[in-house]
């Protein structure tokens, strides 16, 4: 696996895809800059070896040029974060950005345009991928966010860098944290999955039954697995068409010699809301009126003894809905629990969509071994999937 590391960029132009797909608020100011934060690394390495950076990312999905989508917005952010003053120019491609480029100068960095004002992005045109070639010497991929998408700057432009093409210090360190989980991890191993929906989870369970001792089923999908096993869930979110999905995994996992552990117990409450009247119900009869929003505390106590004996720790998906205080503790608690395994030695991984907003709005990022930045992209990978972006560069 090639990295910045097997690189010295001295005199180097380096044409970096980052994922600045960053929130902006009404003012077009980044009330998040997380994901600039986690290129910093690759891009001070590059201008400390004495090359330049050219910066090429998405910003939403505009209909061809949308102001408001562009990356002009950001300047002042990267700025700040990088610690350099940064470049822009108002497009990705053509004479005015080769000529913005070949007046950059070593310990420079330049910002491109909003790619995906040319559909020829996510088209994964060759065309338009060539002519990104021509902005750097060295192509490097730092975008585990995109990594799943077969786009130009992500994928189809490493052709044009047969020898020169390596991936960014971030997307190295998703790699590996991924491959410590599914490859290389310590035994016992734990995946928790919570979230919504079975159906949107289902390849993931099944490829991770090859691979850990423990799973802990949470969430939402603990009702679908409840009814299939012929338990009352009440109003409980709930795929009936997913039910007979739901046993024959619990068949696999028998098979397979892997301890499924679902709530025994849960809080559940008279309506979605914060407000709701609660109570805590055996999770098999919960009446009609009532529904599950978060785990209880008979299920929270077995939940923190699977974590404890477990070396390896994959979290994906929160325990209830902990967009709403009433229904967070069981994310929290599980949360607690994972960073007090992970201060004893524990390797934790945590990603993929809401569980990384859950993990950030609870204090949690660094108490956890890894938190990994691509939601779309960690699930596939989580799914067996080798990544177009990433198999790109390794080809
Ligand atoms: P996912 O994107 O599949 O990881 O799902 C995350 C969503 O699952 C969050 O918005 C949670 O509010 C939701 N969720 C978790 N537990 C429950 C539950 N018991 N009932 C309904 N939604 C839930």
């Amino acid at each position: 696996m090639k990295t910045i590391n097997d690189f010295n960029f001295e005199n180097k132009k380096a044409l970096i895809r980052v994922d600045f797909n960053v929130p902006l608020n009404e003012q077009f100011e980044v009330t998040d800059d997380t994901r600039i934060e986690s290129a910093k690394p690759t891009i001070i390495k590059i201008l400390e070896d004495g090359g330049s950076c050219v910066l090429m990312s998405h910003l939403g999905r505009p209909k061809g040029v949308e102001e408001k989508f562009s990356l002009k917005h950001i300047v002042d952010a990267v700025t700040r974060v990088i610690g350099v003053q940064v470049k822009f120019v108002e497009d990705c491609i053509g004479t005015t950005v080769e000529e913005a480029v070949a007046n950059l100068e070593n310990g420079e960095v330049l910002l491109l345009e909003n790619l995906r004002f040319y559909a020829e992005e996510t088209a994964g045109d060759i065309a338009f991928a060539e002519k990104l070639s021509k902005l750097g010497d060295v192509y490097v991929n730092d975008a585990f966010g995109t990594a799943h998408r077969a786009h130009a700057s992500t994928t189809i432009i490493a052709q044009f860098f047969p020898t020169t093409k390596c991936f960014g210090s971030l997307l190295a360190k998703e790699i590996e944290s991924i491959d410590k989980v599914l490859n290389n991890s310590e035994k016992p191993v734990l995946a928790v999955l919570g979230g919504a929906k079975v159906s949107s989870k289902i390849t993931v369970i099944e490829n991770i039954l090859d691979k850990v001792d423990h799973l802990i089923i949470g969430g939402g999908m603990t009702f679908t697995f409840v009814k299939a096993q012929g338990g009352s869930v009440g109003d409980s979110i709930c795929e009936d068409d997913k039910m007979d999905l739901a046993l024959e995994i619990l068949e696999k996992a028998k098979a397979k010699n892997v301890q499924i552990h679902i709530p025994v117990d849960v809080l559940a409450a008279d309506a979605f809301s914060n407000d709701a009247n609660t109570q805590v119900l055996d999770v098999t009869q919960i009446p009609e009126g009532w529904q599950g929003l978060d785990a209880g505390p008979k299920s929270l106590k077995n939940f923190k003894n699977v974590v404890n004996q477990c070396k390896t720790i994959l979290w994906n998906g929160p325990l209830g809905v902990f967009e709403m205080e009433n229904f967070a503790k069981g994310t929290i608690a599980l949360g607690n629990a994972i960073a007090e395994a992970t201060e004893k030695g524990a390797f934790s991984l945590v990603g993929g969509g809401d569980s990384v907003a859950a993990v950030k709005q609870f204090g949690f990022g660094d108490k956890v071994s890894y938190v990994s930045t691509g939601g779309g992209a960690m699930l596939e990978m989580l799914e067996g999937k080798t990544l177009p972006g990433i198999e790109a560069i390794l080809k």
